[in-house]
């Protein structure tokens, strides 16, 4: 195999950069950002046996990772818009789906690798035919490379390549805010909110929290609101959030009342659902830069790991034949991400329903 280069160290590009290391095989690693600490990789993600875990098998890595699971953090509870409690699972320690630090299981992979080039923003790329490409970096420098892989997120600089496809805003936007040493401090919210995860939804807004293993609660506070509501100073205003919230319970008002330090407002955007592109040489997508989609399926950072494991073991599989690996990583792709990607959508609805969330507690019955 000639030169691989991987633009994007989140979970997808990492573990994809890391099956190929355990197949013998080199790639180079280009994030934007300055280093492995420069930005908060903050909340937990459970990690799905079939996609997550599965990838970090082929990673050679499950053992590592069970050491990093979160005690108690597959507890599910889910309330309504008056703190009335509809349903209230314990963690039953099956560990189907076990919780961990996106930080943490982050640089679990950053430390399987070979160093990753840091500060190195790749803003484009364009084909030179028999499907090599040259990458264009922000310093003004180029390459060339044989395989060019995105793995740079929702706004690929590499998906312009193969589709003309942009995300699209879903109408929801999320309040991300902190409770720390939650029982200690806010002791009220800790007991509301419980050891796992946790839900409170009513019309068109709610609350998803989820303790993390240092105590603190990690809160997303969602509002139906226009697109550009994040840019207003309302977004990062405690009391203009809160009047959002005027009719619910005082509970679940504290939440945001008592949050320390700032209201992170983010918009949630989706590609559409289905979003494929035709077979074009040397180059491929993978995790949110190929489907990104909203997080109320809990997928995308566990799609994002068994692309990025199952493009390493087409590129394994295929010495020397790059279209053959894409051909049959992409025939996999397409399928899998087609069909989170309608879950994450319906999820959204199911979430910010009008009777929300009895959608929600039915699904949970059946
Ligand atoms: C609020 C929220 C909650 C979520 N909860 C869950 C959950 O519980 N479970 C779950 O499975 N998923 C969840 N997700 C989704 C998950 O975070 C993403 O799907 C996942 O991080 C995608 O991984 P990725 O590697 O494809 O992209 P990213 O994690 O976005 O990584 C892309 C990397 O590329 C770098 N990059 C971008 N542009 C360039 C460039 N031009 N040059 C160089 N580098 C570049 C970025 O800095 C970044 O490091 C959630 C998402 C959100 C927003």
């Amino acid at each position: 195999m000639n030169a691989i280069t991987i633009v994007g160290a989140g979970l997808g590009g990492l573990t994809l950069a890391r099956v190929l290391h355990v197949h013998g095989i080199e790639a180079t690693v280009l994030e934007l950002d300055a280093s492995p600490t420069a930005r908060a990789q903050g909340g937990m993600l459970d990690i799905h046996e079939d996609t997550g875990q599965a990838a970090l098998r082929a990673a050679g890595l499950h053992e590592e990772f069970r050491a990093l699971v979160h005690p108690g953090g597959e507890a599910m509870r889910i309330l309504d818009r008056h703190a009335v409690v509809h349903f209230d699972a314990p963690d039953d320690g099956d560990g189907a789906r076990p919780e961990v630090e996106r930080g943490a299981l982050r640089d679990l992979l950053l430390r399987s690798i070979p160093p990753v080039r840091w500060g190195t923003k790749v803003v484009g790329a364009r084909p030179l035919g028999d499907g090599r490409h040259e990458v264009r970096l922000a310093d003004g420098t180029a390459f060339n490379t044989d395989l060019l892989v995105g793995a740079d997120g929702a706004w690929s600089r590499i998906r312009p390549l193969v589709s003309p496809a942009k995300p699209s805003y879903t109408g929801v936007s999320l309040i991300e805010l902190d409770l720390h040493s939650a029982d200690a401090r806010h002791p009220a919210s800790s007991a509301l909110v419980g050891s796992g995860f946790f839900f409170a939804l009513g019309s068109g807004k709610g609350f998803l929290a989820h303790r993390e293993p240092d105590g603190s609660l990690h809160v997303y506070t969602a509002l139906t609101v226009a697109e550009d509501w994040h840019t207003t100073a309302s977004a990062r205003s405690k009391t203009a959030v809160l009047q959002h919230f005027s009719d619910w319970d005082p509970r679940l008002r504290a939440l945001i009342a008592d949050a320390d330090g700032a209201l992170v407002p983010r918009p949630v955007h989706a590609l559409p659902v289905g979003h494929l592109w035709p077979r074009t040489p040397g180059v491929t997508l993978l995790g949110d830069a190929a489907h990104l989609m909203s997080p109320f399926a809990g997928e995308g950072a566990n799609l994002a790991m068994i692309d990025g494991a199952s493009l390493g073991e087409a590129i394994a599989a295929h010495p020397g034949d790059v279209e053959a690996a894409l051909t049959a990583y992409e025939r996999n792709l397409f399928p899998r991400s087609a069909s989170a990607a309608a879950a994450s959508a319906a999820g959204l609805a199911t979430c910010f329903a009008e009777n929300a969330p009895q959608g929600l507690l039915d699904q949970f019955a059946a």
